[in-house]
C-alpha cells in the first residue's frame, strides 16, 4: 500500500480520497478549507497545514483542484511542490485544467527530477463516490504503469490517452462533444414539440434512428420524458452548466492554440454562455438546463 498526498477536497476530491483509504492507502490531505480537511480525519486520512507539509514523504500526490491559477501556484507557487519538495513522489493532476499548463507544468517537474502526469476524469461525483470515474491519462508509459493501481482504487476505465497534457485533450474534446449534442438535441426536440408532438413519443423515435446519443438514452433534456434524469428533477444534480462552460473555454482556448477550427464547439460556448447569464443560479443547475434557451424567455 502508498503514502498518497491528496491535494483539493471539494465535490470530486473527498470522494475520491474516501476510495484511497477504503483501499488501504495511507492518506496525507490538505485543503485550504478547514472543514474538508477534518471530514477526512474523521475518515481516517492525516490532516496537514499546507500542500507542501501533505506531498512530503509520500509516494504520489493527487491534485483535484479547480483551475489553471490554483494548480500552477500549488506547484510552482512559493511554497510549491516542484520548487520545494524533498523527495520525488509521482505528481498526479486529476483536475481539469489546459493542457498547455499541464505539458508547462510535466516539464518543469521534469526539470527538478519529478515525473508528473495529467489524469483528468469524467464521472461526476456519483462517479468518484462509487469509484467509477473514468481516468483519461497523459504521460509515459512508464508513469502511467506506476499510476494505474492508485487510479484503479478511484475508477473503472483507466486509459493511457498518450503523452504529457493528451489526457486534457481527451477530457476537452470529450466534454465539448457531449454539450454540442445536448444543444442540438434540446433544440431539435423544442422544435417537434412546438408543433405538438409528444415529447417522449419524439424522444423515442430519434433515440431509435440517426440521432441516438447518450443524451437521449441516459440524459433527457426535456422534463418529464425520463424520472432519473436531472431535467426531472428542476435540472439539479447532474454536472453543472458552470464547469461544462468552464471546460467549453479551455476546449476553445485549446483549438485555438492548436490551429483547430471548432464552428460547433464555439457555437455551443456561446449557448452555454448566454444560459449562464440568464439567471443568478444557471450556471449550479445541471447542464441539460440549455434546453430552456429554446422554450422560456428570459
Ligand atoms: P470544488 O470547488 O468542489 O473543490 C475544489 C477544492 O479545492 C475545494 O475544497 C477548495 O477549498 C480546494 N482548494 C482551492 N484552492 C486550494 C489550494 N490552493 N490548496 C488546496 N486546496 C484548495 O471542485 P470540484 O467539483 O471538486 O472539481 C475539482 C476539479 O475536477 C476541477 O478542475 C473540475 O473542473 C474537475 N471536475 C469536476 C467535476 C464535477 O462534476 N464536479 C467532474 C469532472 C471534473
Amino acid at each position: 500500500m502508498a503514502v498518497v498526498g491528496f491535494i483539493g477536497l471539494g465535490t470530486m476530491g473527498a470522494p475520491m480520497a474516501r476510495n484511497l483509504l477504503k483501499a488501504g492507502h495511507a492518506l496525507r490531505v490538505f485543503d485550504v478549507s478547514a472543514e474538508a480537511r477534518a471530514a477526512l480525519t474523521e475518515a481516517g486520512a492525516v490532516a496537514a497545514d499546507t500542500a507542501l507539509a501533505a506531498a512530503e514523504g509520500a509516494d504520489f500526490v493527487i491534485t483535484m483542484l479547480p483551475n489553471d491559477a490554483i494548480v500552477s501556484a500549488v506547484h510552482l507557487g512559493p511554497e510549491g511542490l516542484i520548487e520545494m519538495l524533498a523527495a520525488r513522489p509521482l505528481l498526479i493532476d486529476c483536475s481539469t485544467i489546459s493542457p498547455d499548463t499541464s505539458r508547462a507544468l510535466s516539464r518543469a517537474a521534469a526539470a527538478k527530477g519529478f515525473a508528473m502526469i495529467d489524469a483528468p476524469v469524467s464521472g461526476g461525483p456519483g462517479g468518484a463516490t462509487d469509484a467509477t470515474l473514468s481516468f483519461m491519462v497523459g504521460g509515459s508509459e512508464a508513469d502511467f504503469a506506476r499510476a494505474e493501481p492508485i487510479l484503479q482504487a478511484m475508477g473503472r476505465m483507466i486509459v493511457h490517452a498518450g503523452d504529457s497534457g493528451a489526457g486534457q485533450v481527451a477530457k476537452l474534446c470529450n466534454n465539448m462533444t457531449a454539450a454540442v449534442v445536448m444543444a442540438a438535441t434540446a433544440e431539435a426536440l423544442a422544435l417537434g414539440i412546438s408543433q405538438g408532438l409528444d415529447p417522449a413519443k419524439l424522444s423515442g423515435i430519434m433515440a431509435n434512428s440517426s440521432a441516438a446519443s447518450f443524451v437521449l438514452d441516459r440524459w433527457n433534456p426535456w422534463p418529464g420524458v425520463m424520472p432519473e434524469a436531472p431535467a426531472s428533477r428542476g435540472y439539479t444534480g447532474g454536472f453543472q452548466l458552470g464547469l461544462m462552460l468552464k471546460d467549453l473555454n479551455l476546449a476553445i482556448a485549446n483549438a485555438r492554440d492548436a490551429g483547430a477550427s471548432v464552428p460547433f464547439g464555439a457555437l455551443a460556448q456561446s449557448l452555454y454562455m448566454l444560459q449562464n447569464r440568464r439567471s443568478p443560479d444557471a450556471g449550479r443547475a445541471d447542464f441539460s438546463s440549455i434546453q430552456t434557451i429554446f422554450t422560456r424567455p428570459c
